[in-house]
């Protein structure tokens, strides 16, 4: 494994950014999937560093900012119980519901924790056995196998007051909505490659040849953005479409087998709703009916939640690459990552945050 300076190596970057220039002939434009990926190329400014031609425009991959209002709410609903310790990971603290966010629940009285892994919930619950424990289980595929495991073990060791509100989303069909829209404006894709770590490049093939869109994927580094550039550049400039690996050192072609097994046991693809997107037919996860005893939405009698967003936020046409955040009226003046209206403001993957901290610095 090489240190990360070897892929952040200034003379690489130069030389793979010219590479690149060389290659296009031109116009593309080109969507990186995920907000990691986003964040890196704001981060480093590889964005800058693009010629003319090749234009990013930024995916759906940041999965606090892809979770719908309606799920928030039922969250904020869940986590003000008395009876209930509610358990998620820090990102979603912030993000806005209809009324309020999980911080202020937690401020005024709720018991929300912080949890760095869905088992540490499952201990939470060994521990508060008069407490019902919810995992707040949301992400893309890299996310859904801890989530599994941790419903997996519950059910294993009998631990009942365990449940999970889950709001898994998958990347395959998030790219199928993009790439089949009447108005689509992407030429090529960069997939996520820690997403296919775990799930493998498979099923990104039917996409790339039904679409005619090369599919790369692609890791975080500034020199990985720029081969995953590269190869997608290539592939359109010689009229190919074919699904890529340009991140070799992580990805092999079947994923990760247990992982993939296991999320497989416990979860099966239901309609989801996307922030921006809307519902998409089998692009969520839902848990097996062997496991509905875990599933936290049927537990509680949660209230339909309001789904209402700030009418200012233009959050989904951000997460379909429609608008940039700059375009936002409210960006980095009523939104800032302190007082955000929109989940792509407060994310570590959202790109409102990713050029509120970073360009308002360059
Ligand atoms: S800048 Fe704020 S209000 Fe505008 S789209 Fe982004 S999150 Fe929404």
């Amino acid at each position: 494994m090489k240190y990360v300076d070897e892929f952040r190596d200034p003379a690489a970057v130069r030389a793979l950014a010219e590479e690149l220039r060389q290659a296009t002939t031109r116009p593309w434009r080109i969507m990186e999937v995920c907000g990691g990926q986003t964040h890196a190329f704001v981060r480093f400014g590889i964005d800058r560093l693009l010629p003319d031609g090749v234009e990013l425009i930024h995916g759906p991959g940041c999965p606090v900012c892809v979770t719908s209002v309606e799920v928030i709410d039922r969250a904020l609903a869940l986590a003000a119980r008395p009876d209930v310790v509610f358990c998620t990971f820090g990102d979603m603290l912030r993000v806005p519901g209809s009324t309020t966010d999980l911080l202020q629940v937690k401020a005024a009285g709720g018991d929300v924790r912080t949890v760095y892994s869905p088992l540490d919930a499952v201990k939470l619950a060994q521990q508060l056995p008069d407490k019902q424990v919810v995992f707040f289980a949301v992400g893309f595929e890299t996310t859904a196998p801890g989530a599994a495991m941790a419903v997996h073990h519950a059910a294993q060791a009998g631990i009942d007051n365990f449940s999970v509100l889950v709001a898994h989303v998958l990347v395959p069909p998030a790219l199928e909505a993009i790439a089949g829209a009447e108005d689509t404006a992407v030429n090529g894709f960069l997939a996520a490659g820690h997403v296919c770590t775990v799930m493998g490049t498979e099923a990104y093939r039917p996409l790339a040849e039904h679409y005619s869109m090369p599919i790369v994927v692609t890791g975080f580094e500034p020199t990985d953005l720029l081969r995953g550039l590269l190869a997608c550049v290539r592939q359109l400039e010689e009229g190919r479409a074919e699904v890529e690996n340009a991140y070799e050192r992580a990805v092999r072609d079947e994923g990760n087998p247990a992982a993939r097994t296991m999320v497989e046991r416990v979860f099966e693809p239901v309609e989801q709703q996307w922030r921006g997107i809307g519902a998409l037919p089998a692009s969520g996860l839902g848990l097996r009916e062997a496991y509905h005893r875990f599933d936290a939405a049927r537990r509680f009698d949660l209230p339909p939640g309001e789904g209402r967003e700030d009418p200012e936020c233009r959050a989904g046409e951000v997460l379909r690459g429609v608008c940039k955040p700059e375009d936002c009226a409210a960006f980095g003046n009523r939104c800032t990552p302190d007082h955000p209206l929109g989940a792509p403001m407060v994310s570590s993957e959202g790109a409102c945050a990713a050029y509120y901290r970073y360009r308002r610095t360059a």
